[in-house]
Parts: structure tokens; C-alpha cells; sequence
């Protein structure tokens, strides 16, 4: 059997055992609550293991994050993880905000440092009365109750990380702590994911590290996010969107044929479980779903009646 002729029969059942989660973040507007809305209707079908929701920097969409969060719990069979930082928070108030979660109804919390209150770039100084570090918090969910709790991880190195070993020391910290799984920064070069898989594993760290997933919407954007958390742009890539600032059409055909030919080669590495980074939009990732042999889950008779 040829390798294409073996990867189409591998995704035909590919349904069966792989895993999604989509991302979104908390809209400001009308106009963007429907837009969002729109999007976790048009993927909820896919049947994702779980739906995530940011915290805006600093702590600012707190509010907004919450109610995102419970309205996907209340109107979805969706199951929502609630993104939280340390930022700019007493423990007090963050462990106010965890107890918020858990009497909604919330079980899962993607739990972070965040980034510097001066932003990406400045020194990070944790707040003098609140978790010191993404470790601490991860150790504060867990006592707080029976949370599932996912953190992020860097395959190409945190920023911040001086060398290898402070970055993966890190996350062995918030597994030790308790972290059930690590979600990665957004990369285009499997090589490096996998290499980091490789050190991780080598660390004696278990824990599932799912592959964050962005589709290049908009490439000078998706290059000035990259600038900020030391993700790389390979030449190839910046190649393939060259000239299309102003074709949107094409450059969508584009941005599906990378992402597809990213993950596809990561379920020939023999990944399962994918993170994606929607920026509240369905389309690429419901194309790239699909060619992952992801189709509708109809709701049950029961379900479909009510
Ligand atoms: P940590 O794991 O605590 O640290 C990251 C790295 O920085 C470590 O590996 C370590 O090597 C280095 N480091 C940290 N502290 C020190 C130190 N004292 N000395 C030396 N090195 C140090 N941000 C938001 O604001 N809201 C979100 O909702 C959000 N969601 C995210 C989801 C995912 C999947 C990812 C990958 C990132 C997300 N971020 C979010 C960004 C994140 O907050 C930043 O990357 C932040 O800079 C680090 O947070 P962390 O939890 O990874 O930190």
C-alpha cells in the first residue's frame, strides 16, 4: 500500500481516536458575541473532548471570560476549560475567581502565569500577595477542588527561559503540582515539536503535550504574535502567503493547505490530540477537522426532540 493509500485508510477511521479542543476568546461586542456564537455552532457538531476560553492580559476580561464560560455550560453539551493568570491578583482573588468556576459548574481551567503587566517583553514581577508563579496556581486549583487542570508548554523555548533545562524544570513543576496535561504554543515545524516531545519525555514528564494548532488567517498578524512568544516563522511559510496581502480567497486556500499538511504529518508522528487556536472562527479549522476524518456528531433522538 502506498503511504498516501495507508494515511487515507488510518483517517478513515480517524474519528474513532482523535481527540480535538478548540480555543476562543471572550468578544467585546455584539457584533462579536455572534461572530463566536456563529463559530462554536458550527464546530460544537464536531464532538471537541473540550472548548477553551482566554483571560484577557492582566486579568482584564475576567468578567467576560466567566460569562463566555457559562454560557457555552448552559446553552451547549459542550465542556468548557476557563483560562486563567496569576496576573495582577491576590491569591485571595484568584482562588474567589476558581470557586466562581466550580459552583457554575466549571471543571476544567487552563492554568497560567501570564504575561507581564508592562507587556510581552518587560520583566514579569508576580503580584505581592498572589501565586508566584503558574506552579503555585496549579497546586491552589487542585485544593481547591476536583478541577481537571491543563497548562502550556513551548517547544521551541518560553521567551523567558534562559536555557532547555529552566523550561522544562517549569513544567515539571506544574505537573508535579498536578497538571493532567500540557497545551503548546502555536509552531509550524513539526521537527521541533517533536524533538520537544523528546526532552520532555526524556525529563520523566508523561503527561499528554497537545499540540497547539494556529491557522494562518492573517499572516502579518499570526508573524507579530510569533515575534512576542518566541514561535518561529519558517522562509517556506512567509513564501507561501507572500503577495497575497490583499487576495483574502486565495490566501484562505493557502492557509488551509499549510494547516492541513501540518497536522496530517503530525497524525503520521502518531499525535491524537489536537489544540486549535480558532480566533473565533470556524472555517479553517472545520475544513482541517474534516480532512482529519472528523465528521458532525448527530445529537442523540432524546437530544434532537428536546
Ligand atoms: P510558566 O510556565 O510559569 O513560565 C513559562 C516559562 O518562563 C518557563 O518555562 C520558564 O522557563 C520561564 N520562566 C518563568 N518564570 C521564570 C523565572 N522566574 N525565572 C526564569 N525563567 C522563568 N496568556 C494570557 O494572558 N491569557 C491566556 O488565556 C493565555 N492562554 C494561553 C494558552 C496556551 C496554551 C499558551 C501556550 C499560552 C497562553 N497564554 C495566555 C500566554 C502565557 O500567559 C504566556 O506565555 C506567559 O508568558 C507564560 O505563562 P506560563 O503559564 O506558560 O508560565
Amino acid at each position: 500500500m502506498s503511504d498516501d493509500a495507508k494515511r487515507a485508510s488510518r483517517l478513515l477511521g480517524a474519528n474513532s481516536h482523535l481527540n480535538v479542543s478548540f480555543e476562543f476568546f471572550p468578544p467585546k461586542t455584539p457584533a462579536m458575541e455572534e461572530k463566536l456564537w456563529q463559530s462554536i455552532e458550527r464546530l460544537a457538531p464536531l464532538a471537541p473532548g473540550f472548548v477553551s476560553v482566554t483571560y484577557g492580559a492582566g486579568g482584564s476580561t475576567r468578567e467576560r471570560t466567566h460569562a463566555t464560560v457559562s454560557r457555552i455550560l448552559r446553552e451547549t453539551p459542550l465542556r468548557p476549560a476557563a483560562h486563567l493568570t496569576c496576573v495582577a491578583a491576590t491569591r485571595d482573588e484568584v482562588d474567589a475567581v476558581v470557586r466562581g468556576y466550580g459552583e457554575a459548574g466549571v471543571r476544567h481551567i487552563v492554568a497560567l502565569r501570564g504575561d507581564p503587566e508592562q507587556g510581552v517583553g518587560t520583566a514579569y514581577a508576580p503580584h505581592p500577595g498572589g501565586y508566584q508563579r503558574s506552579s503555585d496556581l496549579v497546586a491552589g486549583i487542585r485544593k481547591l477542588g476536583d478541577f481537571e487542570v491543563s497548562v502550556a508548554a513551548y517547544p521551541e523555548k518560553h521567551p523567558e527561559s534562559p536555557d532547555w533545562m529552566t523550561d522544562i524544570d517549569m513544567l515539571k513543576r506544574k505537573v508535579d503540582a498536578g497538571a493532567d496535561r500540557a497545551i503548546t504554543q502555536f509552531f509550524f515545524d513539526n521537527d521541533r515539536y517533536e524533538a520537544y516531545v523528546e526532552r520532555v519525555r526524556a525529563a520523566g514528564i508523561d503527561i499528554p503535550i497537545v499540540p497547539g494548532i494556529a491557522p494562518v488567517h492573517n499572516f502579518a498578524q499570526i508573524a507579530r504574535f510569533a515575534a512576542g512568544c518566541g514561535a518561529s516563522i519558517p522562509d517556506w511559510l512567509a513564501q507561501r502567503f507572500e503577495g497575497l496581502d490583499d487576495d483574502p480567497a486565495t490566501r484562505q486556500l493557502v492557509a488551509a493547505a499549510v494547516a492541513a499538511e501540518q497536522v496530517l504529518d503530525l497524525v503520521d508522528r502518531g499525535v491524537t490530540d489536537f489544540h486549535f487556536y480558532t480566533m473565533n472562527r470556524a472555517d479553517l479549522v472545520y475544513a482541517i477537522c474534516h480532512l482529519l476524518g472528523m465528521r458532525p456528531v448527530k445529537p442523540a433522538p432524546a437530544e434532537a426532540a428536546a
